[in-house]
């Protein structure tokens, strides 16, 4: 039945594969029978903005990932809105509203907690857009019409329109029909809408593995080809996309395709080398899958903590090599830390913010090490304690330090202060060794591991 209505819907096969089409595309206006999105199930603060927009006299939709996740029957994780009103004029309507960007100016509209992303009509590239020496387009801040702006998205299911008020959907790309087929197809010519944006490339694997549907054979195929455009993309623009992906609660599956893809080389130089050693992989993999879990929970990540387990088996390599020249252990981790995020910041840029958080959890690490004395109570009253800690238990899973370590935090942690007390091992301390050994003028070998339990 559904089909039948589409098929009426588009009696013509409105694409050709090599051809951006722009104003000639024909526009499909589909009702609630054919696309099934209830005003309801959009957020209040969506509706409002809508509302408030058309109400001024202006055109207003909610657009992009959240008509098609709800389409999908996926719970939309915001909302963006297209209109053919300009900033300032969006501005003028909304009290609580900002005007973000400068060359390529969006509105925040806020309700209460929530945020909705307000963007005027953008028109298509032409020849006249300016890009780099790889054609990636460096300005994009053209208003245009609205079959412009669904040109210039980037996959039919993201070019949708949905009215609220009215509640069809206008459909320029076939994208409906495309999400009913599974498929994620690039608008225009896939080729040269990479090379637009090379971070399409990017967005077709998280999106593929959000969903749970294919890329399409012609937008896939130009993908590991073109996949060392990537490193032309500023790093900060890169970072935001691998930040998106690694916390879209499809981690695994899309690091698996990003690699399948061969997109992985230009991302995370190091996630290459880390991948290909059994214990990083077992590290990583868990990592993510522990991320995808809570992310799917509903739980909070943390970015910091996200990064520091990517790269901290090239921080284990590098550390260890310095320690093998007679580097002190303390100051060579700092050494190895430095030197591990300098070399991934030429790709990836990791804010100064995060990268404070990476190193806080990568520095308490050895001190788990420390199981006597009063520094496990020192350690436990850490701000950072709990984030270390669970990167803790991460290390022991993957089988880099024993379970038993791991466990022996755990208990520590749910014991209260009396238990704490009896916990602690014995004090091996060589500083204290030495002194005793000296006045007992006594020789013998200090027991150095606090591997073992008491
Ligand atoms: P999600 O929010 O679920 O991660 P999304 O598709 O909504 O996915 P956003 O980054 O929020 O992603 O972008 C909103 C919309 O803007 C997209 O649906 C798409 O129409 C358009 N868009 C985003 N990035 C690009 C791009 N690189 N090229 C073309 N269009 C894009
Ligand atoms: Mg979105």
């Amino acid at each position: 039945m559904i089909r039948k209505l589409l098929r009426r819907v588009f009696k013509k096969p409105a694409r050709a594969p090599h051809h951006i089409p722009t104003k000639a595309a024909k526009v499909a206006e589909l009702p609630v029978s054919v696309h099934g999105i209830r005003r309801e199930q959009v957020s209040t603060a969506a509706r409002r903005t809508c509302e408030t927009l058309q109400k001024a006299g202006f055109k207003a939709y909610v657009v992009g990932g959240a008509v098609r996740d709800l389409l999908i029957g996926a719970d939309p994780k915001d909302y963006d809105v297209a209109t053919d009103a300009t900033p300032d004029q969006v501005r003028q309507l909304f009290r609580r509203s900002r005007i973000i960007g400068r060359r390529f100016q969006i509105v925040h509209v806020m309700f209460g907690q929530e945020t909705i992303e307000v963007s005027t009509f953008r028109a298509a590239h032409d020849k006249n857009t300016i890009t780099d020496e790889h054609g990636r387009v460096l300005h994009d801040n053209v208003w245009g019409t609205q079959a412009e702006d669904a040109a210039r998205r980037d996959f039919t299911a993201n070019a949708l329109y949905y009215d609220p008020h009215k509640e069809v959907v206008l459909d320029y790309h076939r994208g409906v029909d495309d999400i009913k087929k599974k498929t994620l197809r690039m608008i225009g010519d896939p080729r040269t809408r990479y090379r637009e944006d090379p971070v399409r490339m990017l967005r077709a694997v998280r999106l593929a593995a959000k969903l749970g549907i294919k890329i399409d054979p012609d937008t896939e195929a130009p993908i590991r080809e073109m996949a060392e455009l990537l490193e032309n993309v500023p790093a900060a623009r890169l970072f935001d996309e691998m930040l998106k992906l690694l916390t879209s609660g499809h981690a695994v599956a899309c690091i698996k395709r990003l690699r399948d893809a061969h997109l992985h080389h230009g991302l995370l130089p190091l996630l290459d080398v880390i991948l290909e050693q059994p214990m990083g992989e077992k590290f990583v993999m868990l990592s993510l899958a522990n991320t995808d879990a809570r992310v799917r929970a509903g739980k909070t990540t943390s970015p910091g903590f996200l990064f520091a387990t990517l790269l901290w088996h090239e921080v284990l390599a590098n550390w260890e090599i310095r320690k093998k020249r007679g580097e002190l252990p303390t100051p060579a981790l700092f050494e190895a830390m430095d030197e591990i995020l300098d070399q991934q910041a030429e790709k990836l840029a990791i804010t100064r913010r995060i990268a404070g958080d990476i190193k806080d959890i990568w520095l308490l690490q050895p001190r788990f090490d420390k199981r006597s004395g009063r520094q496990p109570m020192r350690l436990i009253d850490q701000p950072r304690f709990r984030a270390a800690y669970d990167f803790l238990l991460l290390r022991a899973q993957s089988g880099e330090v024993p379970m038993e370590l791991a466990d022996w935090w755990t208990a520590f942690h749910d014991a209260d202060f009396a238990e704490r007390e009896t916990m602690l091992l014995p004090d091996t301390d060589p500083k204290k060794k030495r002194r005793r050994r000296r006045s007992n003028s006594k020789k013998g070998a200090a027991p150095e591991s606090s591997g073992e339990a008491a």
